[in-house]
C-alpha cells in the first residue's frame, strides 16, 4: 500500500466527516459550529497543533513547527439557500445518491476542506517524517469577501507558507490562475426640477444612459490574455433617486462588475471609466466599493472590493509538483483556471506565494441548487494532497 493511499475505513471516516460538515450550517459570518467540528476532528485525528485565531480561522498543523511550509487553504462558509423549495433534496441532508453527495457546500467547498484535513492526518498516522509543517487552514467569510480572512493568517497570525494549495472545486484539474476583479459604483448627478418642466433640470437617468452606452462599447475593447481570457465589464445594478415620481431625478447610481485579466489593474479600470465620464461631460464619480465584514468571532474588517489577477507558468515548480501528485494517484489532470474568485486573490496576487488550485467537485456547481460532489473525487483529492505533501516535504 502506498503512503498516500486511504484504507477503506479511512475513506468511510472522511465521507462521514464531509456529511457532518454539510449537515452543520455555516453561512458567512456564522461559521462557529463548523469551526468547532473541524477542530474536534483535527484533534481526534492526532494533529500536532490545532488552534483558532482572533478572526475565527481554524488552523491545524502536522509536522515540525518550522521548515518549508505547505498550506492547504479552504473556506468554511457557504452562501445562503435562496430557494429551499427549488431543491429536490434537503440542502442540509447530506444525502448520497448514485455515488454523489448532495447538499449546500458539498461542492463549495466542504469536501475539499475535509480532504485536506484527512490528507494531513494520513501523513501523521503513517508516521511520515516531514521537513517542515503541513498547515490546514480553514477560513471564514470567503463568499462575501474573498481574501480577507487569509490576509489575517499572513499579517496577524504571521504564517508564511512557501506553497499554498486552494482546495476549491476544480474537478481534480490543476488550476494555475484566475482573473482579478473590481466592484465599482458610478454615481451620476443631475439637477432636480418638476417633471412638468424638465427643461429646468438635468435628468441624471439620461446622463447615466449615455455613460452605460459607452461602457458597453468599452466592454468590447478590453485587454485579452491567452490563458486568463479577456477583461470583463458589466453594469449589474442601476437605481435612481428623485424627490418624487413627478421630479427630474438628481441622482442615478450604478454598480460595475469588472474582471481584470493579465496586465490590468484597479487604477486602470477606474481610469477607463473616468475617461468616459470626462468625454461625456458628465457630473459623475466612480469609486471602488468599500464595506465592512464581521467574522463569527465578532471582529470587523473594512475591505475594498478589488483584487488583482494571478497566474503561474505551466513550468512553475509547484504547478509541476501538483500535476505529478495527481498523476501519482492515478489521475489525468490538465491545467486550467478558475472563473470565480478564491482566497488565491490574497496568497498569489498580494502575498505572491506560489499557489495552485486543486479540489473535488465540478466548478460549475457552486451556488446552484442541488449542489453535489462525486464521492470518488473526495477520496482522490485527499490522496493527491497527501502525495503532494510527501513530494514537497517528505524526508528522503
Ligand atoms: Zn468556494
Amino acid at each position: 500500500m502506498h503512503l498516500w493511499e486511504l484504507a477503506a475505513e479511512e475513506r468511510q471516516a472522511l465521507l462521514d466527516f464531509v456529511r457532518a460538515l454539510v449537515r452543520t450550517s455555516s453561512f458567512s459570518g456564522h461559521e462557529g459550529a463548523v469551526a468547532a467540528l473541524i477542530m474536534a476532528e483535527m484533534r481526534r485525528l492526532g494533529f500536532d497543533a490545532v488552534w483558532m485565531d482572533d478572526a475565527g480561522n481554524v488552523i491545524g498543523r502536522v509536522g515540525p513547527q518550522t521548515g518549508p511550509t505547505l498550506m492547504f487553504n479552504s473556506h468554511m462558509d457557504t452562501v445562503k439557500v435562496t430557494d429551499p423549495a427549488a431543491w429536490r433534496v434537503d440542502p442540509f441532508g447530506a444525502e448520497i445518491q448514485e455515488g454523489r453527495l448532495y447538499g449546500l457546500g458539498a461542492c463549495d467547498m466542504k469536501s475539499g476542506l475535509a480532504a485536506t484535513v484527512y490528507a494531513a492526518a494520513l501523513l501523521k498516522k503513517r508516521g511520515v517524517l516531514l521537513e517542515g509543517p503541513v498547515l490546514v487552514a480553514c477560513v471564514g467569510l470567503e463568499e462575501p469577501s474573498e481574501g480577507t480572512c487569509t490576509r489575517v493568517l499572513f499579517e496577524e497570525d504571521h504564517l508564511h507558507p512557501d506553497w499554498v494549495v486552494i482546495a476549491e472545486p476544480s474537478n481534480l484539474q490543476v488550476v494555475r490562475g484566475q482573473r482579478g476583479h473590481v466592484e465599482m459604483t458610478l454615481s451620476v448627478k443631475g439637477r432636480s426640477a418638476h417633471s412638468s418642466a424638465p427643461e429646468l433640470g438635468r435628468n441624471a437617468i439620461y446622463t447615466a444612459a449615455h455613460l452605460v452606452f459607452n461602457l458597453e462599447i468599452l466592454s468590447g475593447q478590453l485587454a485579452d490574455d491567452a490563458f486568463l481570457g479577456p477583461g470583463i465589464l458589466a453594469v449589474t445594478e442601476i437605481r435612481s433617486h428623485g424627490v418624487s415620481r413627478n421630479a427630474v431625478p438628481d441622482l442615478c447610481e450604478m454598480t460595475l462588475d469588472r474582471r481584470l485579466t493579465v496586465g490590468e489593474t484597479e487604477a486602470r479600470a477606474l481610469l477607463e471609466v473616468q475617461r468616459i465620464v470626462t468625454r461625456e461631460g458628465a457630473d459623475a464619480e466612480v469609486k471602488v466599493i468599500e464595506e465592512e465584514v464581521t467574522t463569527h468571532t465578532g471582529k470587523t474588517y473594512r475591505v475594498r472590493r478589488a483584487s488583482l489577477p494571478w497566474a503561474f507558468e505551466e513550468r512553475h515548480p509547484l504547478v509541476k509538483a501538483m500535476l505529478r501528485a495527481a498523476q501519482t494517484v492515478g489521475l489525468r489532470p490538465t491545467l486550467t483556471r478558475w472563473h470565480f474568485a478564491t482566497e488565491g486573490v490574497y496568497t498569489a496576487a498580494v502575498a505572491q506565494v506560489p499557489t495552485v488550485g486543486f479540489g473535488p467537485g465540478n466548478p460549475a456547481l457552486p451556488h446552484t441548487i442541488n449542489e453535489y460532489v462525486e464521492v470518488e473525487q473526495i477520496h482522490a483529492a485527499a490522496q493527491t494532497y497527501a502525495a503532494l505533501a510527501l513530494q514537497l516535504l517528505g524526508k528522503k
